[in-house]
């Protein structure tokens, strides 16, 4: 940029390090600069871990330096300049006041509260700020709401053939490819009593000089922060995530699909793409993962099970989730169909707990920012909705944890599919089990003190007896759901005097 007024200053938020974003269509570097902010705010208004801070401001970091390398002009607020802005919003009104822009231009962010906040500062300011649709996303948010438009329940199966149809990915002469639409049900094996056997680690990213500096300041700064920055090795550039990908697809997606819900204790990893934390950053592409992994199936070196089960992922879950999130947000993040009112437990923060099965997937989500799927939804997940914790704080806990969660992506899949406050927007009935599903899924309850098949006594499984206190709890709505009424005829058969005590001991779990 030389001398002349600035014309467009382009804001990119941390979750928006998109190399190809179409915020820098027609960007001219004479005329235009870029806005970037590590805004306190953003990294404490929860309580996040000191990894996740680290991977966001690492990742922010590097991409500056390689827009800077491009040649544009990048306004860098850091957390550790003197008198740093706090907020993005008022990152972005000094920039204004000293730069004097004629144009704001911003992709939509991921967070509704990021949006409204920047444009009220843009409002303060009397400039007009442009909202892009994110070309990241195979669908825009218009387009969603086209498509749910007038049906009374949009579930993720009609999205996701829908946009199968429209991508014509994974389809030949109009239908899907192998004759089915998907192969969830060679997908359910656990790993039996062998395990897991050899898997491929995912590669480790040796920080940098720019890393190093990040996890000295986050060390400095947030030293009362969550988890730890041990043998921290995140990609945080796009050629690191290109890596992870391809590692991913070269090493794992083969068994994907088979055991994509099989957990095992020590590690959280298993077959899985381990991606969603840089997609989500948007370093690297949905597009790029999704033929990334179609490639490997057209070469004969994945099969279909496994590469259908990861297309759905992606162009399904993750669009649908976005798309839930967009339309429906303020309102969604105050729903509480289960009228959940309790705090999270506090070994949710710290791990320390007798039960074998969290105390693993904590204290590695401590450690690392990461649980698959099943460990989210099935695990730590499970055990909050049962427990009847507050939507929004288990939102907030998942915010604050894990390297991926963004809110739109966090909301809807912690608070709606997990707790199942939306009601049924996002999964038809909620995902509840005793301690025998993780039983049958793992190998934790092998060393563990409780007993999954036991709902009361000393060396009952908490997850079997908050199953059951769930189910009594809730059960006359429930009994009105197709999908839940096996389970509540399963309690009616108990006798009055076990369900008191079941729900007697539930009570004394949550009151220790
Ligand atoms: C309670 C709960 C909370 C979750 N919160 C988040 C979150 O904050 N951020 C997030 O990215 N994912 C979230 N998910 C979805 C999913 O668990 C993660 O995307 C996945 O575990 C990431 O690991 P991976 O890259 O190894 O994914 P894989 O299991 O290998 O799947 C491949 C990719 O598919 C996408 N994907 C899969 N399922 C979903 C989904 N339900 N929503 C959106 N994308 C999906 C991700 O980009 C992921 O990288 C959540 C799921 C649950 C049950
Ligand atoms: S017995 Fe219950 S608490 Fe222990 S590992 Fe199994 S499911 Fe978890």
């Amino acid at each position: 940029m030389t001398g002349k007024k600035l014309r467009n200053l382009v804001i990119i938020c941390g979750d928006q390090l998109d190399h190809y974003s179409i915020a820098f269509d027609g960007f001219d570097p004479e005329r235009d600069a870029v806005l970037m902010t590590e805004a306190a705010h953003e990294a404490s208004y929860v309580w996040q871990s000191k990894r996740r801070i680290a991977f966001f401001f690492a990742a922010m970091r590097h991409f500056r330096d390689a827009q800077r390398r491009e040649g544009r002009t990048v306004l860098y607020n850091a957390i550790d300049d003197e008198n740093p802005p706090d907020t993005l919003a008022n990152g972005l009104k000094a920039a204004i006041a000293q730069h004097d822009p004629e144009h704001l231009i911003v992709v939509q962010p991921g967070d509704w509260r990021v949006l409204s906040d920047l444009q009220s500062a843009a409002g303060e300011t009397g400039l007009p700020l442009t909202v892009l649709e994110d070309a990241h996303f195979y669908t825009s948010i218009a387009d969603f709401e086209n498509f749910s438009e007038g049906r009374k329940r949009f579930i993720l199966e009609d999205f996701y053939r829908m946009m199968r149809k429209r991508t014509g990915l994974l389809m030949a002469d109009g239908k899907p490819v192998g004759g089915e639409w998907n192969y969830d049900k060679e997908n359910r094996k656990s790993f039996g009593k062998k395990g897991p056997g050899l898997i491929t680690p995912r590669a480790h990213y040796q920080p940098d000089p720019v890393t190093l500096d990040v996890l000295r300041l986050v060390e400095k700064h947030f030293a009362n922060a969550p988890g730890t920055l041990e043998e921290f090795g995140e990609p945080v550039t796009r050629a690191d995530a290109l890596h992870a990908l391809a590692d991913f697809i070269d090493n794992r997606l083969r068994d994907f699909g088979t055991h994509q819900d099989a957990m095992w204790a020590g590690s959280s990893t298993l077959n899985h793409a381990r991606i969603s934390g840089v997609i989500n950053l948007k370093l690297i592409s949905p597009r790029e993962a999704v033929n990334a992994a179609i490639a490997a199936y057209d070469s004969g070196a994945a099969p279909l099970n496994a590469v259908e089960g990861f297309v759905r992922q992606i162009l399904g879950w993750r669009e649908y989730i976005r798309g839930i999130y967009w339309t429906r947000m303020p309102e969604y993040a105050d729903l509480n169909g289960l009228n959940a009112q309790r705090d999270i437990p506090g070994f949710f923060w710290t791990g320390e707990t007798d039960m074998a099965c969290l105390s693993d997937m904590l204290t590695r989500l401590l450690r690392t920012g990461y649980a698959h799927h099943i460990e989210r939804l099935m695990g730590m997940g499970l055990f909050l909705l049962m427990y009847g914790a507050k939507p929004y704080a288990t939102h907030d806990w998942h915010m604050g944890l894990y390297l991926d969660a963004i809110d739109w992506v966090s909301l809807p899949n912690m608070a709606g599919m997990s707790q199942h406050a939306d009601g049924g927007i996002v999964g038809t009935k909620p995902y509840c089990a005793t301690g025998a599903y993780i039983d049958r899924m793992s190998n934790y309850c092998e060393s563990c003190r409780f007993d999954p098949k036991q709902s009361t006594g000393d060396n009952a499984c908490p997850f079997t007896t908050l199953y059951w206190d769930f189910l009594a709890r809730h059960e006359d709505a429930f009994n009105t759901n197709q999908r839940m009424f096996l389970q509540v005829r399963n309690l009616r058969r108990k006798e009055a005097g076990e369900v008191r005590a079941i729900r007697q001991q539930a009570e004394n779990l949550r009151f220790p």
